[in-house]
């Protein structure tokens, strides 16, 4: 035995034999013990951080564990590869995202195989190649085909400067992380699922989730956010629109003295026109003002209502 520890000699070595005998390949066997592990798939956002270190150890001695105790142990990588990163690279490096992906895919798998971690390396997916995403399409289908997936108007950060729409995180005191310019609310028809169609079904497995705390489960309940009341749809004076309102207490309408919009709803803008100035006015109809006040709005960043769309 050598005295001193050879990385580079013997893990080389060992890592080369394991992937020529694919030593971690999981084998399809209906019968024995089965066990899948999986961590999670790395953004390939071009380096391998001690974070990534950690978490694929833990995995990766679990996985080697019940191995060697007989299990037939399924133990995959791959790469969360669609996302802002590259977009962004694209645009500031002037870099195809495809290849500032692949790349960096290639120099992260290098590292993996270096950690020596026991992955079957033959199930390697990464989710922008078509081989991968023509599943997520072909669950879009099915998706849109019952129903559950549908457009609709929404507000979303919008750089004028960069021509693209910003996630709340690439906003940092109302202006772009990119290029500083301020950021405006742009009504954008998106794509949503339908997930209020299973807040019934959601609701009735809280109550048979056993060993949860209550803190928990009430936490569950109040983002499922289940609501019964009415749509009410009040009449809007000089406009054939009306303005709907939901209300858990439609009995107790005839105390209603107000409603609000928020800002960046679409009918803001059109009940701004209605109501003319008052003659002599120096401050401007309400019209101007409501007009100041929704631009205003519209450059703090979104909203919390627009958030909770
Ligand atoms: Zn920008």
């Amino acid at each position: 035995m050598q005295e001193k520890y050879n990385p580079q000699a013997i893990e080389e070595k060992w890592q080369r034999q394991w992937g020529e005998e694919k030593s971690f390949k999981a084998a399809e066997d209906m019968g024995g013990k089965k066990y899948y592990c999986l961590e999670m798939f790395p953004y390939p956002s071009g380096k391998i951080h001690m974070g990534h270190v950690r978490n694929y150890s833990i995995g990766d001695v679990a996985a080697r564990f019940l191995s060697m105790r007989g299990f037939n142990v399924l133990h995959p990588m791959g790469w969360d590869s669609f996302g802002m990163p590259a977009e962004n690279a694209a645009i500031q490096h002037g870099v195809h995202p495809a290849k500032w992906t692949s790349e960096n895919i290639a120099s992260m798998r290098t590292q993996l195989k270096r950690l020596g971690l026991a992955y079957d390396w033959d199930r390697e997916i990464a989710t922008c190649t078509p081989e991968y995403y023509r599943w997520n399409q072909w669950l879009f289908l099915k998706f849109f085909e019952k129903g559950l997936a549908y457009q609709k108007q929404s507000a979303v950060n919008w750089c004028p400067e960069c021509a693209t729409v910003l996630a709340n995180e690439q906003v940092e005191g109302g202006n772009c992380w990119r290029c500083d310019t301020q950021v405006e609310q742009k009504n954008l028809k998106q794509w949503f699922f339908r997930i209020t169609a299973y807040s019934e079904e959601l609701l009735e497995h809280c109550d048979k989730l056993p060993g949860w705390p209550e803190k928990v489960l009430i936490m569950q309940k109040n983002w499922i956010g289940k609501s019964i009341g009415a749509e009410v749809d009040f009449k809007i004076e000089n406009l054939d629109e009306v303005i709907k309102v939901f209300t858990t207490r439609p009995d107790t309408l005839f105390g209603a003295t107000f409603m609000s919009l928020a800002p960046e709803h679409p009918m803001a803008e059109k009940l701004v026109g209605v109501k003319p100035a008052p003659a002599g006015s120096k401050q401007g109809g309400q019209g101007t003002r409501v007009k100041k006040f929704i631009e205003k709005v519209k450059k703090q960043g979104r909203t919390e209502g627009s958030r909770n769309l």
